[in-house]
């Protein structure tokens, strides 16, 4: 497995690969309980959730971060992995998911990371997390258009929300008013290959303050975007 980080260019320590090793074990024996991935071959777990997550740790400048719709752990994990001076948030909707979530920090001894079972909607109203955070992640979680109103809201002026998605140029184009809208400019488009899928990395400064009814909440981000 570790000939895989090299072929994708990524440096890691004996201690980093051992976390990635243990984390993929409890990814296999919770996920019998708690449904948590459909990709439980090993290769393939390390290639499209661990190396996935990490390939745009690069664009994650910052001391704060929060992952929203966390899953299984994805990107938040791998980079907190890769990034130990990190501090991590996790924010994810169901409840088991966040269980084996606190599992794996307590196995893993990761420190400075946390996790919150809520929704994005609720809690980027709550003062003590709206605009406090350098940098926003979410992968798999809803179209950008949606995604840029669960996360804007989250970024201070001048961080960044970063969104993992595939084939992402029609994505682009429906986001655009909802990014001007909730204060965003984008600031770079990294395309990559994952074996046979093409990936894209969606940087998205903060350059204003998002206006206070962002999120409109009652399902509106979803039923009718921005
Ligand atoms: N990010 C992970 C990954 O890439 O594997 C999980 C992707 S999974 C398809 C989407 C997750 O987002 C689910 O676990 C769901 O519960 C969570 N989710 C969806 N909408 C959410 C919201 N508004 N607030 C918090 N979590 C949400």
């Amino acid at each position: 497995m570790r000939n895989l980080f090299i072929n994708y260019n990524v440096n890691i320590t004996d201690e980093q690969f051992e976390k990635f090793e243990k984390y993929y074990e409890l990814l296999v024996f919770y996920n019998e309980k708690f449904n948590i991935t459909n990709i439980t071959e090993k290769r393939e777990v390390f290639v499209k959730h661990f190396i996935d997550s990490i390939l745009g740790v690069d664009k994650i400048c910052g001391k704060t971060l929060i992952d929203v719709g966390s899953g299984g752990g994805f990107p938040a994990i791998p980079i907190k992995i890769m990034k130990d001076d990190l501090t991590v948030t996790m924010l994810e909707a169901t409840g088991k998911k966040c269980n084996f979530l606190n599992a794996v920090i307590k196995e893993l001894n990761l420190k400075n990371i946390c996790v919150i079972n809520g929704r994005a909607e609720d809690l980027a109203k709550d003062v003590k997390y709206r605009e406090n955070f350098d940098v926003c992640t979410a992968r798999a979680v809803a179209r950008l258009n949606t995604l840029c109103e669960y996360c804007m809201p989250f970024v201070k002026v001048g961080g960044t929300f970063v969104s993992y998605k595939a084939n992402a140029q029609e994505e682009l184009k429906e986001a655009e008013s909802a990014i001007k809208i909730l204060g965003g400019k984008i600031k770079d488009v990294y395309n990559y290959n994952l074996e046979d899928a093409n990936r894209t990395l969606i940087s998205i400064e903060k350059v204003y303050k998002t206006d206070k009814k962002y999120p409109r909440g009652n399902g509106k981000e979803r039923k009718s975007p921005l």
